[in-house]
């Protein structure tokens, strides 16, 4: 009887990729995945802190899991992920918890499951991959935005070798992928801890020849080190979407430089003028922070002036909450809890509006979509701008290219009617 494993993931896109690695290779062990933690024999909490919120749900999953441990010690029960400051610490807190590890250490986990079935493995043949990959490029920030408990938790910034990422995007794609995305917490600064010091236009280039790979993508961009190089090199890249994560978080320059950012909301419009000028169609997705410690009305409208200019495509919005240990929770956290509601909704009502109107502009056009699924009885793929479109058919379009007519607009997603296949793109 083989075992199981239940693996809750919460958090960021990084998370979600060395959740996809792990329970790939713990049923390369045999182990099968079961959504009840009562049937598991192997429970893995993949964690996430950036908000508070996040670390209440941490908390509440693992306090649940205390009454299993309790009736059946022989389920081993592992944390992993931006929780894990002082492992230590965290085990006397956490006696029921068998194991701590830090965030993406993948290795150490699986050391772990294989010492406790005095196992080791012999790789097996690899799985047929999913049309859209995340491959991590670099993990940690050597950033210190001042509210980011994300780079205390993941550390300094280690990026992998190029070589290394060019084999396991063309093992991918080998194996049926057809669109990467390369992520890294700020990609903008990939190879800068690297001797050679490679740049991520030079990752660009090296992946993109990869036969079989029809689009790119990478996130998070960090508007301190995005360079004229790179957004040049997206332009010259065909398979490179152009669709930009590029996060802002405030319009106003005082609140910047308080949270430590790096630029100045000049700064950070001249890139946006930079890509649209060579890439026009590109879209926008951007993160904003409300109510950060001291913000006031007037610096909260110069947030909303920005988002009304630039017209993002998609915004997310989240409202201050203090990190233990980060620089801005010494600050008196002032924004009372309903203004920084208040904010919050209006960007979001905001946004919804843009993103509407955006959106519309497609309607009785036809869009190219990569299918990677279904969802609700539909296909679902997205556009090189990352829009969401759906639609219906009887035939099999996994991984397939369809051209769309688009027949209805929303601000979050779109739906259309097939009118063709797209045989691949360059
Ligand atoms: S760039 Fe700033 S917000 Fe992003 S992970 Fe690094 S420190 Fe955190």
């Amino acid at each position: 009887m083989s075992k199981a494993y239940y693996l809750w993931n919460i958090g960021c896109q990084m998370n979600q990729a060395d959740a996809d690695r792990l329970a790939e290779a713990l049923q390369a062990r045999g182990y099968r995945p079961t959504p009840n933690p009562e049937q598991a024999d192997l429970l893995i909490l993949n964690t996430c802190v950036v908000r508070q919120s996040a670390e209440d749900r941490v908390l509440g999953r693992l306090n649940s899991l205390r009454p299993l441990k309790r009736q059946d010690g022989q389920k081993a029960l592992v944390v992993m992920g931006c929780f894990v400051d002082d492992p230590a610490a965290l085990a006397q807190r956490f006696d029921f918890v068998d194991a701590f590890f830090k965030p993406s250490d993948l290795a150490g986990v699986l050391a772990f499951v294989d010492r406790r079935n005095g196992t080791s493995v012999v790789a097996p043949p690899a799985a047929p991959a999913q049309v859209i990959e995340y491959v991590p490029i670099s993990y940690g920030c050597d950033h210190h935005c001042t509210y980011c408990i994300v780079a205390l938790r993941r550390g300094a910034q280690r990026s992998r070798p190029v070589q290394e990422i060019v084999a396991e995007v063309q093992d991918l794609v080998a194996r049926g992928a057809r669109e990467i995305t390369l992520l890294g917490q700020n990609v903008d600064s990939y190879g800068a801890d690297l001797p050679d010091r490679p740049d991520l236009a030079d990752l660009l280039r090296a992946i993109h020849n990869t036969p079989g790979l029809w689009r790119i993508r990478f996130l998070t961009s960090h508007p301190a080190d995005m360079t004229p190089r790179l957004i040049e090199t997206v332009a010259s890249l065909p398979k490179v979407c152009p669709s930009w994560e590029l996060a802002v978080q405030s319009g106003d320059d005082a609140v910047l430089k308080r949270m430590g950012r790096g630029y100045t909301v000049a700064q950070f419009l001249r890139l946006v003028e930079q890509i649209r000028a060579l890439m026009p169609e590109s879209a926008l997705n951007t993160d904003i922070i409300v109510g950060f410690p001291g913000e006031t009305e007037e610096q909260f409208e110069n947030t909303v002036r920005l988002l009304r200019t630039v017209r993002f495509d998609v915004v997310h919005v989240a409202a201050y909450s203090p990190r233990p240990g980060t620089p801005a929770a010494r600050l008196e956290d002032d924004v009372p809890p309903q203004e920084k509601e208040r904010r919050r909704a209006l960007v979001e009502a905001i946004q919804e509006q843009i993103a509407g109107e955006i959106n519309a502009r497609l309607l009785g056009r036809d869009v190219v979509i990569l299918v990677d699924g279904r969802q609700k009885g539909r296909w679902r793929g997205r556009t090189r701008t990352n829009k969401l479109v759906f639609f219906e058919s009887a035939e099999d379009w996994l991984g397939r290219l369809a051209r769309v007519r688009i027949t209805w607009a929303g601000p979050w997603s779109l739906i259309g009617e097939v009118v063709g296949a797209v045989p691949c793109e360059p």
